[in-house]
């Protein structure tokens, strides 16, 4: 499997293109103000990109999906219950100060059954917390997280739709079965394992203390 990411300033947000190797079939996740990248990318690449995977509709996410889809004339991708904070990205922009293009209507909502490129096939997983419609995509070994869980951190939960301990549910009981050696993409800064996080984030850990 090919994975290629990309971030720019001012938000740092990771966005993928992935694609099978044998196929050069691709999906693009999370196209946002480093799309121009991503799409460098496909062309190097030379991948087609199918389908294009948004994790969760903040701002960050989103704000290249006008361009990408142009650009890939690929389907747009995206759970139901963040299509409020998609519709209002130009006024989600405004609240950071930044200028944010309307973005093209949503293509497909995510009904959960898996999605398929060239020889791999991407599952859906709800986890909701840091949003409402935030999803967690598995290809194999590979947890594209969006903004539930970082290394060393976790999502924020003070945006419109977030809720801590709904968050911390995703986390423990979604993301963790999927098991210790999991490698996970989060959506800002560096990957990490399941099993780093379980045994390590300092959120995490405080937690599942207090849960005992
Ligand atoms: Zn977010
Ligand atoms: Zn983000």
């Amino acid at each position: 499997m090919i994975i290629e990411v990309r971030a720019v300033p001012p938000f740092y947000k990771n966005g993928f293109v992935v694609a099978c190797e044998r196929t050069k079939e691709a999906i693009v996740i999370d196209p946002g103000d480093e799309v121009d990248e991503l799409l460098a990318a496909v062309r190097d690449r030379d991948v087609q990109v199918r389908h294009i995977l948004l994790t969760h509709a903040h701002l960050d996410h989103v704000s290249g999906v006008d361009t990408a889809r142009a650009a890939l004339d690929a389907p747009v991708y995206l759970h139901k219950d963040d299509l409020f904070l998609y519709e209002g990205v130009v006024e989600q922009g405004a609240m950071f100060g930044f200028k944010v293009r309307p973005q093209p209507p949503i293509d497909v909502f995510y009904d959960m059954t898996p999605i398929t490129f060239g020889d791999y096939e991407v599952r859906l997983h709800h986890t909701p917390g840091h949003c409402p419609g935030g999803v967690c995509l598995q290809i194999g070994e590979h947890l594209f997280v969006g903004d539930t869980l970082f290394a060393g951190s976790i999502g924020r939960t003070d945006l419109p739709g977030g809720n801590y301990q709904v968050l911390m549910e995703s986390i423990a009981g979604v993301l963790f079965p999927l098991g210790d050696t999991a490698l996970v993409h989060p959506g800002h800064g560096a990957d990490t394992t399941i099993g780093r996080e379980r045994q390590t984030n300092p959120f995490v850990l405080e937690y599942l203390s207090g849960r005992r």
